[in-house]
Order: C-alpha cells, then structure tokens, then sequence
C-alpha cells in the first residue's frame, strides 16, 4: 500500500535525532537529514538516511519535518530562519525536542499563520527508547493533524499520547521530567543510605523492584555501576539523557510553575543539585550520575 508521507526531513541528529532517523529509514521512508556538526550525519548514511549539506538542502521535497534539537533557542532559529522559508506549504511540522511552553505555543502560531499544519510532540524513554522504536511521543495540537502523521510517528513509537490543543504535549514532557527528576535524586539517596547501613545494592535493588519504591530512576537508570546491563551507570554514564539537559528541563519546570504561582519545594532542591554537578564540569554526563554529586562534595550535599 503507498504511504501517504513517503519524505521525511529530520533537523538535529544527536542523541534522540540519530537512532530515531535510522528508524524512519529502516520502516521505509526517504529521510533527507541534517545537523550543524556534520559528523553527525556520516552514521546515517550506511542505513540509506540522505545527508544533507544545510537546513535548506533537508528541507526540499520533505512532506513532514521532524526537529530533534536542543532547546527552545535552537528550535525558534531552526523554524524562524529556516523551516518557515523553505519548507513546502503542504508539509506536516513536527517539533520533539524538549522545549519551553511559551516558545513551542509562539512557533505553532507562527507556522499556523504562515499556511503550516504543526504538533509539538516531545518524547519520553531515553536514547535506548529511540533506538528500540520504542518512545512515548506526547503530542500537542490539531487531532486531524496528529492523524494524518500517525504512520510515520509510529515507526519510532511505542505509544502515541494526545495530550491536547497546541503546547500540551510539552506541558506533558514538562511534568513528567519534573517527577523523574526528582526521582532520580531520591533513588540515589536510597542507595546511598543502603552503602552506608551495609546493605547490599542488589538487595536493595530486588526489594525496591517489587515494592512501593519501584520507579523508572531504579529500573531504567539505575544510577549504580554494573549493577543492571544497559544502564548509563553501567557505560561510565554517557548519555542517555544528560545532567545538562535534566538541568534544562528542571527550569523549564519551575519556570512555568512561577508564571503559574504553583508552589514547587523537592523541584527547587532537585534543581539545585544538578546545577551544582554540571558546575563541577559534570553537565554532559547521563543524568543519573548525580549520584557521585555525593562522592564530590559532601559538606554541601551530604548533610
Ligand atoms: P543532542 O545535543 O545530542 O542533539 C541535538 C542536536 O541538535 C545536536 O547534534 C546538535 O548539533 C544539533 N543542532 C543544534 N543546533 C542546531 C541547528 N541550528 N540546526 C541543526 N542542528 C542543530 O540532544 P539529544 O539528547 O538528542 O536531545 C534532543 C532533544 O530531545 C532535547 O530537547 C532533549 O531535552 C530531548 N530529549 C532527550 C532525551 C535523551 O535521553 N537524550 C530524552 C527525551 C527528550
């Protein structure tokens, strides 16, 4: 049966971008991709992904155009100054990244002005989710839209959610990171507390698994070393999900949470270690290795 989407263009293939581009291309669909670091897109080529010299080059022919960049600055340049100018009219817009509300609602209306059809739809499950196919994309906007896109989200997806009108995808990602985040902080203070009482990790480990502090910081990013395979912990904590853009998306939380007088306590403490590991020059390792933060500076964190 012909797809109705058979060209794809997918803007920024870093972490996420990379493995979920390979996955378009290997469900069938021609994907024309770029990113400023041109290395970027040499990985690509083997599985027939079409490397392109500039955003314009990507843009030609695509019938939806997927970003995967890092914050909402990269996506307003990506869509101001690139995506709007050449992209077809008739194109599906697809924004996944992680970004702010304010920024993702002003760059719907402005493709929506401009004769666009666009979703914010930022993922969850991690670089192993993208690689697997297996994301949960929370998308924002037009329901006619969201179908008309479905086939192609569908060969990176394990679960597409609908969250609502435009930027509530984004709101979805928002407050999801939020509570993984501090999760992540309360899980590597349970280990921590297990060392020190002498009780083993795996113990600690098997027992949290089926008992009420289950969680995805235990289970998918266990912050302890060889503890569970396939872990960031367990490959000297390369991301995965970095501590910078944990960081990112923990001010991203409690800035909408002030624009909305919300009262946020664990947030602002959770921030505030993340912060203090990517000060010690830590940023771009996965997340859950916030958990040497304790190792680093125990006057500041260890009380
Ligand atoms: P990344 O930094 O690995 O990739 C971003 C890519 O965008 C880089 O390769 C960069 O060179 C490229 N880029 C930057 N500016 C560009 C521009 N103007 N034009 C073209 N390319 C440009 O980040 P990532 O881990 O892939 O994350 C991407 C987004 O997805 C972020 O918003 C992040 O918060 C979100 N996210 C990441 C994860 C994860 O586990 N890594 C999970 C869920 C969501």
């Amino acid at each position: 049966m012909k797809k109705t989407i058979e060209t794809v263009a997918i803007i920024g293939t870093g972490n996420m971008g990379m493995p979920m581009a390979i996955n378009l291309a290997k469900a069938g669909f021609q994907v024309r991709a770029f990113d400023i670091v041109l290395e970027k897109l040499t990985p690509l080529i083997e599985y027939g992904v079409i490397a392109c010299c500039s955003h314009q080059d990507a843009l030609e022919s695509a019938e939806l155009v997927l970003t995967m960049l890092p914050t909402g600055t990269e996506v307003s340049d990506v869509y101001q100054n690139h995506v709007i100018a050449s992209a077809s009219r008739d194109a599906v817009l697809i924004d996944s990244s992680t970004i702010d509300l304010k920024t993702a609602v002003e760059i719907h209306t402005l493709a929506i002005e401009n004769g666009y059809r666009m979703l914010d739809a930022p993922v969850s499950g991690g670089t192993a989710g993208a690689q697997s196919g297996n994301l949960t994309f929370m998308v924002g906007g037009e329901s006619e839209s969201l179908q008309s896109v479905t086939q192609v989200l569908q060969a990176m997806a394990g679960k597409i959610v609908h969250c609502g009108k435009s930027g509530m995808g984004q709101a979805a990602k928002m407050c999801n990171n939020l509570m993984l985040g501090i999760q992540m902080v309360s899980v590597a203070e349970g280990f921590r507390l297990a060392q020190a009482v002498g009780l083993s990790e795996q113990t600690l480990y098997d027992v949290a698994l089926n008992s009420s502090g289950n969680c995805a910081a235990l289970t998918a990013f266990n912050p302890i070393a060889g503890l569970l395979p396939d872990t960031p912990a367990s490959r000297d904590f390369q991301p995965g999900f970095s501590n910078d853009l944990m960081l990112k998306d923990m001010k991203l939380a409690i800035a909408a949470a002030k624009a909305n007088s919300v009262p946020l306590d664990l947030a602002h403490r959770a921030s505030a270690l993340y912060q203090q590991f990517s000060e010690h020059g830590h940023g771009s390792m996965d997340f859950s290795a916030i958990f040497n933060l304790y190792d680093i500076d125990k006057d500041d964190c260890g009380k």
